[in-house]
Order: C-alpha cells, then structure tokens, then sequence
C-alpha cells in the first residue's frame, strides 16, 4: 500500500460529542486560544477534550529542525515570548483542563534550548490551576542535560520524549536528531523517578523487528508509557505513508508491549502522544 491510496476506514475521523466537549470548545472559540489539538487538527478532539485533557505548544510556532513526518514549519524562530507562561496557565484555567500536555518546538537557537520558559511554564500552571496534572513532550535539547535538568527539577507528573521512529529510519525522518541521544534522554528521566513516556510513528517503512526492538530499546531505557499509532502525511512533500497498519496489528504489537513490562501501552491507528494521557498517572 502507499500514500496515493484511501485511507482505510479504520482511520475515519469521530465526531466530537458531548457537553465537555462542547464547553471546552465554546471557551477555546470566545478566547481565541490555541491548542496542538486544533492545528494538528487531531482526530480525537472530541474524546481529549470531553476528558479534560489538551495540548498546547509553547515557545513559538517556528521549529529549528525539519523532521519529515512534521508539519511545523522550520526557520529562524522569533524571539522568546516572555509573557507566553502566563498566557498559556490563563488558557488552561479558562479551559478547565484536567490534565495538561505541553510540548514546543525545538529551540537549538537558544542556550537554555528555551527549558527555563518550560519550567516558568509548568510553575505557572500550577499557580493558576493546582490540581491539574501535567504531562511535557520534550526535546532531546540536543544532549544538554543541564537544560533537561530545569525542567525535571520542577517534577511535572508525566515526562514524555518520543522516538519517534526506529532506529534504522531516524536519520531519514528526524534528520537533527540521534537515536541513542533520545534513548539517553528517556533514561535520565527515568532515573528520576518520574513517570517517563514515549511514542513511535508505524507506518513510515520499518519492519516488525525495528519496532520490536525499539519497544524493548525504551522499556530498557525504564520508560513506563509507550504510545504507537499510524503516521498520516501532513503534505505532499512530508514523508509518504509506506504502510497503513492494520488495527489487528496495533494490537499484537499492544500485547507485545504489555509483557515487556511497559505499565500503559496505548496502541491503535489513531493514537497520538497525547491520547488517553489523562489515564497514565499510575501510582509507583
Ligand atoms: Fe489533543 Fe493530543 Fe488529544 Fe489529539 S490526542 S486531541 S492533540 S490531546
Ligand atoms: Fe516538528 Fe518537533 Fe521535529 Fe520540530 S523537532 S520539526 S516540532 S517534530
């Protein structure tokens, strides 16, 4: 199969019910705020958000790499925003979010690599909503863990970094990026004592045995959450979808997962990082 074909049905988008739904959207609209699920224009908005969980993207909307499954533009990012904590904690207050993902485009141009308007960020929300989890996708910040560090200092109750892809694809689909430099990120955040995640695109050429590996590559990192869902082409110059993978096989890769020791393993063609991710806070 390839990108020129339909999508099969399995990946046909739901329809967004419910009163949550509907009094998360109505604020979002009337305050003009801005969430990954809207311009990622995510297929599980309506199960997200009826949940009290959404994404936001701090730290710009401009990204220093150019991953070929990323539909973020790349270029010289603007400067740093330094009233952008305060409006994002106003935005999930107003929101009444639950469980809060945050995640950012990649700041390579800065020194920090932007970890300190992170932990201002996750400071803020906390101030402004104090019950809600938070959940942070971060970079690799390029192996300077010094800046890893400012943001776990500040113990945010789910910490994720994904790979991705498999080992042998991540040169062509995150060109900026190291295998084995994500690896070792997962693992100082593991080594933390933090609940530690991280998701995997399928569907972009690997094989049953690259991903098998991968998988036992993250539970030897000690991360606990593993995310796997069907990569979709956000243009025609993205990197094509080379397979559409079949729901049967989401699941024999789930149950995989399971006995490799991961606590949550959410594994479908529809999962994205951020889905169901109000349910990983397990206790240790
Ligand atoms: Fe938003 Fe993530 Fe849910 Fe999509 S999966 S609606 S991006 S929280
Ligand atoms: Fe997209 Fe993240 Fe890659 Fe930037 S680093 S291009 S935001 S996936």
């Amino acid at each position: 199969a390839n990108q020129t074909q339909r999508k099969p049905d399995w990946l046909r988008v739901k329809l967004p019910v419910g009163k949550e739904y509907a009094n998360v959207r109505g604020l979002v609209d009337t305050h003009k705020l801005h969430t990954i699920c809207e311009s990622g224009n995510c297929p599980n908005m309506g199960e997200c958000w009826g949940a009290g969980t959404a994404t936001f993207m701090i730290l710009g909307n401009i990204c220093t790499r150019s991953c070929s499954f990323c539909a973020v533009a790349t270029g010289r990012p603007l400067a740093v925003d330094l009233e952008e904590p305060n409006r994002v904690a106003n935005s999930v207050k107003l929101m009444q979010v639950k469980h809060c993902v945050i995640t950012s485009v990649d700041r390579d141009d800065l020194k920090d690599g932007g970890s300190t308007i992170w932990a201002e960020t996750i400071n803020a929300i906390r101030r402004e909503s104090p019950t809600t989890t938070l959940e942070t996708l971060l970079p690799d910040f390029r192996g300077i863990w010094d800046n890893l560090d400012r943001v776990l200092a500040v113990r945010p109750e789910v910490v994720s970094h994904n790979l991705e892809t498999v080992r042998r694809l991540t040169k062509e689909v995150r060109i900026q990026a190291k295998y084995d430099r994500s690896l070792e990120c997962l693992s100082r955040i593991a080594e933390t004592g933090l609940r530690t995640k991280s998701g995997i695109m399928l569907g972009l050429g690997e094989y049953e045995e690259d991903v098998i590996q991968a998988m036992q590559d993250l539970r030897d990192a000690g991360v606990h959450i593993l995310t796997l869902g069907q990569y979709l082409q956000p243009t025609k110059s993205h990197h094509p979808v080379i397979d559409w993978i079949t729901p049967e096989k989401f699941t024999f890769y789930k149950q995989i997962g399971l006995d490799m020791g991961f606590r949550y393993v959410e594994s479908g063609p529809l999962v994205r990082s951020s889905y169901h991710a109000e349910k990983h806070l397990f206790d240790f």
